[in-house]
């Protein structure tokens, strides 16, 4: 068996030269020409034919001509409309744009896995079909690559993928993360609209207020939380934006309200979608008004699955050694390789890249984030030794 720590090493520098190629030219949710091209342009130096699939989406198949099965490894490719402070030398060239949740990393490490694994394709069995994806942070481009067919011709027999974790406590660079089952919360942005009736302030009898009733659905609400969800599980239903009116002796036709929920299990993200429904509905309707609840999007829980999750983290641990994994708790952000998992069997490993011990205090999606690119390669190695072992412990 090949040392894909070593390989990793090999082809580190470059690696990490991709990287702040791509950090420099950051692009934003399903437009990504600049990055797609890049990707596209090496893939092929490396003997790959990728192809572009929807907007922004890159694929690209390494077939073992032996028969077995088909793993997918994705990354992510999009930035994120937040400016640069980083001080980097190679910071953003785009003003407001930056890649502060390291999906530069993603990409890059991606690719330094396709250029090593192409090296050593006689060591596999079966296919790995490569998923690079736009549209993490909005624009659902996991979805949309699911629904251009990313996930068929070859059919995807399980998957996997990395994503960054950064000033965390004890948490060293280069450090697998793993998660058993669900990892990550599920993500439905919403929007309640509530109709009144407009009035002049002397008058509030002629009209129906839209702000009190908008006040009664987000005490209603709290009861969710509090008393409807099962105590043991978890359950993040925030109301983060509230509108109403033009002036103070005025009742307004209208107003609405912006929140999400999160949660870890499906049954009780179902119960706060309906329950958010009913008690909008209802509370509107008890004040004479109607209240209308849309979502805005929606995204499942990241969940693992049990058994190609442990059977890839036993290899990592085999690859980096025990003390160079971790097993890390659940998180209430949200990611859209949950849409893949939804389909597919796999898992979502994290890779340190500096915790906070080691002087990365910023965490991802702050302007100031610096992430510590050496640990960037265990990424590499885990992903390539995975693939490897994973395709022939399953090989027909
Ligand atoms: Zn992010
Ligand atoms: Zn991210």
């Amino acid at each position: 068996m090949v040392d894909f720590i070593k390989e990793a090493e090999k082809i580190e520098n470059e690696v990490i030269a991709w990287r702040r190629e791509l950090h420099q030219y950051p692009e934003l949710l399903l437009d990504l020409p600049k990055t797609t091209e890049f990707v596209m342009t090496h893939l092929k130096e490396m003997g790959y034919e990728p192809e572009c699939i929807c907007q922004s989406g890159v694929i690209a198949v390494l077939d073992s001509g032996k028969p077995g099965k088909t793993l997918l490894l994705r990354a992510d490719m999009d930035a994120l409309p937040i400016p640069e402070e980083s001080g980097l030398p190679f910071s953003s060239k785009v003003p407001g744009v930056s890649h502060a949740c390291g999906h530069d990393t993603h990409t890059a490490a991606l690719l330094g896995v396709a250029k090593i694994l192409m090296e050593h394709k006689s060591l596999l069995k079966g296919r790995i079909k490569f998923m690079f994806q736009p549209g993490e942070e909005g624009g659902g481009g996991a979805k949309l690559m699911i629904e251009s067919g990313v996930l068929k011709s070859p059919d995807i027999d399980a998957c996997m993928a990395f994503h960054q974790v950064v000033a965390r406590n004890h948490v060293p660079t280069g450090v697998i993360g793993y998660t058993r089952g669900a990892m990550m919360a599920s993500a439905d942005m919403f929007r309640i609209t509530v109709h009144g009736k407009s009035a002049h302030g002397a008058s509030p009898e002629s009209g129906i207020n839209p702000i009190q009733i908008l006040c009664q659905i987000y005490h209603n609400l709290q009861s969710i939380e509090c008393s409807e969800k099962p105590r043991g599980s978890a359950l993040a239903l925030t109301i983060g934006q509230i509108n109403a009116g033009k002036a103070g002796n005025a009742i307004p036709e209208s107003g609405f309200m912006c929140g999400s929920i999160r949660a870890y299990e499906e049954s009780v993200r179902a119960l706060a979608k309906r329950r958010l429904k009913e008690i909008a509905e209802q509370t509107a309707a008890m004040y004479g008004g109607n209240a209308e609840v849309i979502f805005l999007s929606e995204l499942p829980a990241t969940v693992n699955d049990y058994e190609v999750g442990d059977e890839m983290f036993e290899y990592a641990k085999e690859l980096v050694g025990e003390k160079m994994t971790m097993m890390l708790p659940q998180i209430m952000g949200s990611e859209d390789f949950s849409e893949v998992l939804k389909e597919v069997p796999g898992v979502l490993f994290r890779i340190s890249l500096g915790d906070k011990q080691e002087g990365y205090p910023y965490i991802s999606h702050n302007s100031k984030v610096v992430f510590n690119e050496s640990g960037i390669k265990n990424s590499v190695a885990v992903f390539a030794h995975c693939a490897v072992k994973w395709l022939n412990a399953h090989s027909i």
